[in-house]
């Protein structure tokens, strides 16, 4: 893992004990994600991450508006993967950035429960996941 990623994590640790943000951990996010971060507070903001729960399991997946008018969603897991478009482009092309703002909105709203929480049922979430 990267320097930059290793920070990343600890600082979202820091945010999840708490629940909270402080200012040096926004700038910490801020140096390390820039526009990106800024594009997430805002989608969090606007209550725009859900959590996507599968019954029994406990297994989740985020779901996450995008900024253009159009408001469509993408489906993400924090660490790993967005089906946005900037996800393919920047992070996995051209290994520009660590997160797409989707991703970044997620771990945030996650770290500071500040998720909107949908249960379904694990059937749904298998088909949910077998069209990403
Ligand atoms: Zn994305």
């Amino acid at each position: 893992m990267s320097t930059s990623a290793l920070v990343a994590e600890k600082v979202w640790e820091g945010i999840q004990s708490t629940h909270s943000v402080s200012d040096d951990q926004l700038s910490i996010l801020h140096f390390l994600f820039g526009k990106n971060f800024e594009r997430a507070t805002r989608i969090v903001d606007q209550r725009g991450v859900k959590r996507i729960l599968g019954k029994p399991s406990g297994r989740s997946i985020f779901q996450v508006v995008g900024e253009s008018k159009r408001k469509e969603e993408y489906l993400c897991f924090p660490e790993h993967y967005c089906a946005c478009y900037s996800f393919f482009y920047d992070i996995v092309n051209r290994g520009e950035q660590l997160s797409c703002k989707h991703q970044l909105a997620a771990r945030l709203a996650s770290s500071l429960g500040a998720c909107v929480d949908f249960t379904i049922s694990d059937d749904e979430l298998a088909l949910m996941l077998s069209q990403l």
